[in-house]
């Protein structure tokens, strides 16, 4: 029986598996049955992940992520977590494929999902000019005129993070108002190197192997138009996938994980910085983090997850806890 049941195999999940295997435990990670590898699956080149000077291909990170985890030994399952149950002393996870895995401790590494426009182009032009992340596509449209789609502090923090790359960048709204904060919104406004579309969406996206130009629909008029760009960022949002746990775990407003976050000075020691409302559970990467969601914060999280998870277990082990968690 394995002491950490990790669900998720982005950066968050292989990290923790790679740290509570390390410290001697016998991780099983509930990776995906499709989703495998999280969202750098669906990427090309990784440019900013440390020690990658030369880049590195977003499935080949996760192949090795997977590797220095198995290595250690950690059990990957490629299964879907359908069912779980976190209240008590025994954790309890069962699958798609109709197995079934009980722990004391859990760490839940699902990740997020970028929402998309719903377009049949995103889908064949994915990684090919449309994309959902500009801190990680943005360097490959240099001198490039790009679109951005989004009113909300991501598509202008986006926006202008893109400016740095792009000969023009186009925010592309579906309102004639921002919802961005005044700040974000300000600064994008007077940015000379944004120009705004208000009242519009894009409707269709063109281009075999590579965006070429888009589809504009008024959202006032009906009116259509055509417009060249050589990239579309969707900055709509993100939806943490956190639906499983939904009535066992605290979720704030927009639906990620709580967890307790750093703790005040002199409470080191007493604080797990990844726990959530439901002891012996622990929350990392996307699933808790709508603000940073880089490779590099997620397998972050994910490390502390398991050094939590590993204070956890001595803490009940110490207690006499440990024994009757595992039968
Ligand atoms: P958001 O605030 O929910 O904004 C999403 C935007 O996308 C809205 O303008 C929305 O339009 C638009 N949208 C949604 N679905 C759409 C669709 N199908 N087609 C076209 N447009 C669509 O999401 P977010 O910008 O990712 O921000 C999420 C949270 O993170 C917010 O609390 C934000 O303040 C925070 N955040 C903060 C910072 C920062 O402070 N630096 C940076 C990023 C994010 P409508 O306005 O018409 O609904």
């Amino acid at each position: 029986m394995p002491e950490v049941i990790i669900i998720g195999s982005g950066p968050a999940g292989y990290t923790a598996a790679i740290y509570a295997a390390r410290a001697g435990y016998t991780p099983v990670v509930i990776a995906g049955s499709v989703t495998a590898g999280g969202a750098l699956i669906n990427t090309t080149e990784v440019e900013n992940f440390p020690g990658f000077p030369e880049g590195v291909l977003g499935p080949d990170l996760m192949e090795r992520m997977a590797a220095q985890a198995t290595k250690f030994g950690a059990q990957v399952e490629f299964d879907d977590a359908t069912e779980v149950e976190l209240a008590g002393p025994v954790k309890r996870v069962r699958t798609g494929n109709g197995l079934e895995f009980t722990a004391p401790a859990l760490v839940i590494a699902t990740g997020s999902a970028a929402k998309g426009l719903g377009l049949a182009a995103e889908q064949r032009l994915g990684g090919r000019g449309v994309s959902y992340c500009a801190t990680c596509d943005g360097f490959f449209f240099r001198g490039k005129d790009i679109m951005v789609v989004g009113g909300g502090d991501s598509a202008m923090e986006e926006a202008i993070f893109l400016t740095k790359f792009a000969s023009k960048v186009t925010v592309v709204h579906r309102r004639s108002e921002l919802r961005a904060s005044r700040i974000m919104a300000e600064r994008a406004l007077a940015h000379p190197g944004i120009e705004f579309v208000f009242n519009a969406v894009i409707s269709d996206i063109h281009g075999d192997t590579a965006v070429t130009g888009v589809t504009l629909t008024d959202t006032v008029t009906g009116q259509t138009s055509h417009r060249e760009t050589a990239a579309v960022f969707v900055a709509i949002g993100h939806t943490p996938r956190s639906t499983l746990f939904a009535d066992q775990v605290e979720l704030d407003p927009a639906g990620y994980i709580v967890v307790h976050g750093n703790p005040a000075p002199g409470a080191e020691g007493t604080a797990y910085t990844t726990a959530t409302s439901q002891p012996g559970v622990f929350a990392c990467g996307d699933v808790v983090d709508h603000i940073y969601r880089q490779a590099i914060t997620a397998a972050a999280s994910g490390a502390r997850a398991a050094i939590d998870a590993h204070n956890y277990l001595t803490e009940l082990a110490a207690g006499g806890g440990l024994a009757a968690a595992t039968v």
